[in-house]
């Protein structure tokens, strides 16, 4: 049984408070990841169902370490995401394994639920996969490597006579100077 999912049955008219966790695996494909879930995968929050429609609202929280894209270094990020999402009965034609997940259905995101069982699984998954950072940075004044001998520029400045300077940087010394 998927870690994320409860019985719709549970849903009182009040609602019901979650907390669920599970493991990075069970959320991600061995080969969508370019980093690493170093502690469980945690979610908490409020579910409320109107009639057939659910509602949950909540805050999914992990551990991830992933690579710096400037100095190859790996480094720690913290992620605690606020999430929403609505989920729906699935028609009747609905196969999860060639169909996607997600039901457009306007601002929230919604997803679809079947058999009396809801999955936050794709929920968790889209959420984390959006708050990743499309150039990771160990650090937002990373300095890199030196591109002649590799050196960490972070650790120390090296021999090499021609300084590569990021144009990025550049710019940033300017303003400083300014
Ligand atoms: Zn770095
Ligand atoms: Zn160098």
């Amino acid at each position: 049984m998927h870690p994320f999912s409860i019985e719709l049955s549970r849903i009182s008219a009040r609602g019901l408070s979650l907390e669920l966790q599970g493991s990075p695996e069970q959320l991600f494909a061995e080969e969508e990841r370019e980093f690493v879930i170093l502690t469980p995968v945690v979610l908490t929050g409020e579910v409320t169902k109107l009639e057939e429609q659910v509602f949950f609202r909540g805050v999914v929280s992990t551990l991830l370490e992933m690579v710096c894209s400037r100095c190859l270094e790996t480094f720690r990020l913290p992620l605690e995401l606020a999430i929403e999402g609505l989920f729906l009965p699935a028609p009747s034609h609905w196969d999860p394994a060639a169909d996607f997940f997600r039901a457009d259905e306007g601002a929230v995101d919604t997803y679809y639920y079947r058999e009396g069982r809801i999955d936050f699984g794709e929920l968790i998954h889209d959420q984390i996969c959006l708050a990743l950072p499309l150039k990771p940075l160990c650090r937002e004044t990373c300095q890199g490597l030196c591109p002649h001998c590799g050196q960490n520029w972070n650790e120390g400045r090296c021999e090499c006579r021609e300084e590569y300077i990021d144009p990025r940087f550049e710019i940033l010394k300017k303003l400083q100077q300014s």
